[in-house]
């Protein structure tokens, strides 16, 4: 079916719960999201919507109360939010993201402390690796950690962290050895709670889309952390843990592009069969009808990118590669499709009335965070080459 996101996944439990997140989706979501996104409010009471199906605790294991869910089973389920409203996939993305590189690379004292209190939203995580003079070349970050005694000093400034004011515990990307090469040796990822002193939560940015959660700046001006914070225990190895969690953050925004891709065409199609131009339902245009064709051969070709990336990560192995490939598409197609709708629905399309103008302007985000589309060619290539020894 065009628009069953559960009908490609493989474990039909996993299914099961995308339906109903869908069922919940088209019930709570789509009749609010509009009014919170122009309000530019965060969505409090979805997310106990959202908490109440055990979203937050999707991918924590179940000895700490999760749901220890795969990721083909979050992929779907952000599919199904980002449908209804990309900031919602944008919120679950950096807590998921942080409980997983807890649970994988974490000492068991961090998991013991942090897990548990993950699984509901009281406490929610961000990540903060950008910075005013890094983004794509993130080894290029200024923020240092300097050892003291039992403890660590944190100075820097970070940008563009999402969750950054609501969120309880940051993981932090900073150089612990400024003079290391290759410079990734010298960094180092720390858990920060939110109450650290010296650590200051700064402007939050007013955007183009993506709105209802906030993205902020970030100051650390000798904040203190105990030599526990470090992620995992040993100096050195942030970058690595860092760059594996990125790959599930792929994988939610490969689904966000899906998502809002497959709202877009939802509206269009729907659009296209009742209003009317030269005397027919303009899709019976047969211009309209190739654009709806090559939208939905996009949407599914991207579902399917991305349940296969997820399917992958679900295996153990590194899947930067399939990440890539599906975050690249997903999201490429998410703005055409995005701009499509705007076409098929003519002026309308630029009302705030209805929500495909908010696709639109939600879209171009995708193509950003998480690594640009350039950043995921360079990825792709890097990896195929490897294919082709000379
Ligand atoms: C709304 C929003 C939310 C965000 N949330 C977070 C967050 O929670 N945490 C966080 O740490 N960051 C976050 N980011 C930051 C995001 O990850 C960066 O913006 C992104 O990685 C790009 O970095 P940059 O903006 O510095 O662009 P730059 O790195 O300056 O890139 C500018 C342009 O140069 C191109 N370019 C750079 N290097 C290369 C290359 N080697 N080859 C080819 N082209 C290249 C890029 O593709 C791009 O087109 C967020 C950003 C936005 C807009």
């Amino acid at each position: 079916m065009a628009r069953d996101f559960a009908a490609d996944i493989q474990d039909p439990i996993a299914g099961e719960i995308v339906t109903n997140v869908g069922v919940w989706v088209d019930k709570e979501v789509k009749p609010q999201a509009s009014e919170f996104e122009h309000a530019d409010q965060f969505p409090e009471p979805l997310l106990q919507g959202m908490s109440d199906m055990g979203l937050f605790g999707i991918k924590i294991p179940e000895q700490y109360g999760g749901l220890d869910l795969s990721f083909e089973c979050y992929a779907g389920v952000c599919m199904e939010l980002a449908r209804g409203w990309m900031s919602l996939a944008g919120i679950i993305n950096t807590h998921v993201l942080v409980g997983y590189a807890i649970n994988e690379y974490g000492t068991q004292e961090q998991k013991d402390m942090y897990l548990p209190k993950f699984v509901k939203p009281d406490m929610r995580c961000a990540l903060s690796i950008t910075e005013p003079d890094a983004g794509s070349d993130a080894q290029a970050i200024k923020t240092t950690a300097r050892r003291d005694g039992d403890d660590y000093v944190i100075n820097g400034q970070k940008m563009w962290v999402t969750n950054g004011h609501r969120a309880g515990v940051y993981l932090v990307m900073t150089k612990t050895d400024t003079t290391a090469q290759p410079r990734h040796k010298g960094i180092t990822a720390f858990l920060v709670p939110h109450e650290t002193p010296g650590f200051i939560k700064g402007k939050k940015f007013e955007k183009l889309g993506y709105k209802g959660v906030e993205t902020t700046e970030l100051a650390f001006e000798d904040a203190r952390v105990p030599a526990t914070a470090v992620l995992g225990g040993n100096e050195g190895r942030g970058f690595q843990h860092i760059m594996s969690a990125l790959e599930v953050g792929r994988i939610n925004v490969a689904a966000r592009g899906v998502g809002v891709a497959q709202a877009a065409f939802d509206d269009s199609i729907r659009y296209a069969q009742h209003r009317e131009a030269f005397g027919v339902p303009i899709f019976q245009h047969q211009a309209q009808q190739i654009r709806l064709a090559e939208m939905i051969v996009k949407i599914r070709a991207a579902r399917l990118l991305t349940l296969d990336a997820a399917r992958k990560k679900d295996s153990g192995v590194r899947s930067d590669l399939d990440a890539g490939i599906a975050k690249l598409y997903a999201t490429e197609i998410a703005n055409e499709c995005a701009l499509d709708a705007m076409r098929i629905h003519g002026g309308v399309a630029y009302s705030k009335e209805l929500p495909v103008e908010r696709y639109y302007r939600d879209a171009p985000l995708m193509i950003i965070a998480e690594g640009t589309s350039d950043i995921q060619k360079t990825v792709i290539a890097r990896n195929i080459v490897k294919e082709y020894p000379i």
